[in-house]
């Protein structure tokens, strides 16, 4: 089949799609195994050319390009491969209250032809991580890129029906248009990561077709910094997770929490924190990103004013570049804290302390993380307890990423659902329940 379909081509893509799966041939662990080994290939024989697409698109770094996604994706695979034959094991349940003799097990069913639409801050990634889930769990999938990083696009459209099997695995490229027809498919799971307008969107054509969703979503995720804490290394933490990327990342930490007095120090810890990695000019590190488009370059850009400028605040609209820059003394209702950042900018909010930064926390949606650097063992239970979110990180910020064991996923606006690993399987399967009664 050709890499790029249009619209109209949708309903012939599920059809087929459907179709193959009814074999059943996809069942087997060996047909997931090969399907994921394959995929496992098409990274490691094309590191350079994803590489070269990740750096025309946002202009990652050979070094992040690899850690976040080629390197990151071949790794998910690899836990997959390692369990899955333990993970699809049926899970005897011992049965009371049906006749003697009874015995029943859970088994994990694939769902069929599931659809999934990424987005284009971490556009290898984000799709080829469900898309690996998808695959381990037996379906076919619809993979859709976003057209929003176009050279990535191109590239996956070119390589996946090269690597994978063309019957169980299609892309879609496109924008709005391809995307509404896909839409209007019915397909048995829509995994979606992007944000919220567009969630709302996917999750009504959804409900058209009873289809179940996982959404991956983003908001503001705040870091509360307590009082005592030992501000250079957590500095150079929250420096590190922020600007990675531009600060283009759905966990990425939005906003700073803290008491005045330490905010005071933290600001030029920042400083020096974002001298060490980027340099006294940031616009010539290779380490630094590009925002994506101009739209969201002016979007941030309209932000820089939220706050006293601690650090940064410079841009080029033509290279679309936005020094890492750090935002004080900056009010509850200053543009900044109204939306997800998502780009370079942290801004710092001061409160008196915990109590009201819990406060603070749960008047807002709830965010994809909580992020807590405090030596009190009490502070960190009342995070745990007292603020909800997809995940709460104490210590080091978007290490939630890093292991493959763990669930990632959000809550309320940030989202639902959740994958990775074994929690991919349990996303895009069906657990069963097989009971067997004796005969008289
Ligand atoms: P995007 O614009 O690339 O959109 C994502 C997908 O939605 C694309 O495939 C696009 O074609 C499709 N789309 C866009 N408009 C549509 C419409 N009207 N109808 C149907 N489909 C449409 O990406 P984005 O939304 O700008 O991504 C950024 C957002 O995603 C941020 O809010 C970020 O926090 C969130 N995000 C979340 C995660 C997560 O894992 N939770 C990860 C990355 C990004």
């Amino acid at each position: 089949m050709t890499p790029t379909s249009a619209p109209e081509q949708s309903e012939e893509i599920v059809a087929r799609l459907r179709a193959a799966c009814r074999t059943g041939r996809y069942r087997s662990l060996e047909w997931r195994t090969e399907q994921l080994t394959r995929l496992r290939a098409l990274l490691r024989d094309h590191v350079e050319d994803f590489a070269a697409a990740l750096h025309t698109d946002l202009r990652k770094s050979r070094t992040e390009a690899y850690a976040a996604e080629i390197g990151f994706t071949i790794r998910e695979i690899d836990h997959i491969l390692v369990n899955l034959a333990e993970w699809l094991r049926p899970v005897p349940v011992a049965v009371t209250g049906c006749p003697p003799g009874s015995t029943a097990h859970l088994q994990y069913d694939p769902l069929g032809v599931v659809l999934v639409m990424a987005p284009w801050n971490y556009p290898v990634q984000l799709l080829l991580v469900p898309v690996a889930g998808a695959l381990a769990a037996g379906n076919a999938v619809v993979a859709k890129p976003s057209e929003v990083a176009p050279a990535c696009s191109a590239l996956l459209a070119r390589l996946i029906p090269r690597y994978l099997d063309t019957d169980a695995v299609a892309v879609v490229e496109g924008g709005v248009a391809e995307a509404t027809a896909l839409l209007a498919q019915r397909f048995d799971h829509v995994f979606y990561t992007g944000n919220g307008v567009v969630g709302r969107i996917v999750m009504r054509a959804a409900a058209e077709h009873l289809t179940p969703v996982t959404l991956e979503l983003g908001g503001k995720s705040p870091v509360f910094v307590d009082r005592g804490t030992s501000l250079a290394d957590t500095a150079a933490r929250l420096a590190r997770a922020k600007f990675a990327n531009a600060g283009q990342t759905c966990v990425a930490p939005d906003y700073v929490l803290t008491d005045p007095e330490t905010a005071r120090a933290l600001e030029v810890e920042l400083a020096r924190s974002l001298e060490k990695l980027f340099g006294t000019e940031p616009q010539a590190s290779r380490g630094y990103g590009r925002i994506i488009n101009a739209r969201h370059f002016d979007r941030i850009v309209r932000l820089l004013d939220s706050g006293r400028i601690v650090v940064g605040g410079s841009h080029d609209r033509e290279s679309r570049y936005i020094a890492p820059t750090v935002l004080a003394e900056v009010r509850a209702d200053s543009p900044v804290m109204q939306e997800e950042i998502f780009g370079p900018v942290l801004p710092i909010v001061e409160v008196s302390g915990v109590d009201e930064a819990i406060t603070f926390i749960n008047e807002r949606d709830k965010p994809l993380a909580v992020y807590g650097f405090t030596a009190s063992t009490e502070i960190r239970r009342r995070l745990a307890e007292e603020t909800a979110s997809g995940s709460l990180v104490l210590g080091l910020p978007m290490a939630q990423v890093l292991d493959p064991g763990l669930p990632f996923g959000g809550v309320g606006q940030s989202g639902m659902g959740s994958y990775r690993g074994a929690h991919s399987l349990a996303a895009f399967s069906h657990r069963k329940t097989v009971l067997d009664v004796p005969e008289r």
